[in-house]
């Protein structure tokens, strides 16, 4: 069928380009887009992926065609799509998918496991099915395992960064920290996932919710999502100002930020037995982390789109999300699909938080 794509350009940015969509396949299902969120992932790839690559991978929408072995999903139901996986390695087959064997080749290799992209620009195949999506488009072609079915009163607009961002914040929360009533967390770094952790750590019961930035504008936007303390890490060392609000130290951390040293003020602010979940890739390659502190119980761990069955844990946010303890609207700027440009220079400038575009 004949869509539109948000085509990589040879300048890193993106042009609407007319394109040819394959039929699905069994395992396959077509989605039309209602919308799509623009990720830093998205960002960095097109800056070396070929020209007319398709990127995109918080897509929501409408199923508007099923393959013949897909038997949960039906033309009309309303999806968000996530990451895809192969769902017979052991790491799937334990309820793990975002650790699974083949999660590159099937997730950035372009293409589906045979070689083949359902996409096709000027009748050449393109660089597609990019985290199961290449969602930045009208529709796509996706496998069936990508595909969270969401209630009929899902709000499409919103829905799509559930299935990367928002999982990954939220999940890291809900599946790895899983704080109680009495527990006091830290989150580094205030974008669109360190929000998302703010926000599962508040609709958690955690009485005490810190998050750290250099931005005051997104500090006081993780106040009104639902942190308790905020602290702005250019005044002063942060390690020690999370002490002086908890003293015995944080049971869990984490850090979005990808860099060295904010990775260890996020474990020195731990108490003894506390967990620091990292989640972000940023400009550090290595982290060094004094020995006698990981001695005494601490745990450091990374954590994959938070540790998320998407099937499961997107739903449960979306019911956060509905009973308004999970207010993803205060983190979202819409623009149309056609002005993507335009929402990528306000994401890379840090103006907003979480850029989706609407169709
Ligand atoms: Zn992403
Ligand atoms: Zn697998």
């Amino acid at each position: 069928m004949d869509i539109t794509v948000a085509a990589v350009t040879a300048s890193a940015s993106f042009e609407l380009r007319p394109a040819q969509l394959d039929e699905p396949r069994a395992d396959e299902v077509l989605v039309r887009l209602s919308s799509v969120g623009i990720c830093a992932t998205d960002l960095h790839f097109a800056t070396f992926l070929p020209t007319d690559a398709v990127l995109g991978h918080e897509g929501a929408g409408v199923v508007e065609a099923v393959g013949a072995g897909v038997t949960d999903l039906k033309p009309g139901d309303p999806v968000a799509l996530a990451f895809t996986s192969c769902g017979v390695c052991k790491q799937c087959r334990t309820a793990s998918p975002s650790y699974c064997a083949q999660f590159d080749a099937l997730n950035f290799a372009g293409a589906r496991p045979d070689g083949s992209s359902a996409l096709r620009i000027d009748g050449q195949p393109v660089y597609g099915h990019f985290l199961g999506q290449s969602s930045f488009a009208t529709h796509a072609v996706v496998n069936v395992r990508s595909v969270v079915k969401l209630p009929e009163s899902a709000d499409l607009r919103n829905a799509g960064p559930f299935g990367c961002g928002f999982m990954t914040g939220a999940g890291t929360i809900v599946n790895i920290l899983k704080p109680g009533p009495e527990s006091a967390i830290a989150v580094f770094g205030a974008g669109a996932v360190g929000l998302a952790s703010v926000m599962a750590a508040a609709a958690s019961g955690a009485q005490t919710v810190i998050a750290v930035d250099v931005s005051p504008g997104r500090l006081q936007t993780a106040q009104e999502v639902g942190a308790t303390h905020v602290l702005d890490s250019r005044e002063g060392d942060v390690a020690e100002r999370i002490r002086a609000i908890v003293p015995d130290g944080l049971d869990g951390s984490v850090d979005t930020t990808g860099r060295a040293d904010v990775v260890k003020d996020a474990v020195a602010a731990l108490h003894t037995r506390g967990t620091c979940a990292v989640v972000g890739v940023g400009p550090s390659e290595n982290v060094e982390i004094e020995w006698r502190t990981l001695l005494n119980g601490r745990t450091v761990t990374g954590v994959i789109s938070g540790s998320a069955v998407p099937q499961v844990l997107v739903p449960q946010l979306l019911a956060w999300q509905a009973a308004g303890r999970f207010p993803v609207e205060k983190l979202i700027a819409h623009y149309a699909f056609a002005d993507i440009n335009e929402a990528a220079a306000a994401t890379k400038r840090g103006d907003i938080i979480k850029a989706v575009l609407t169709f």
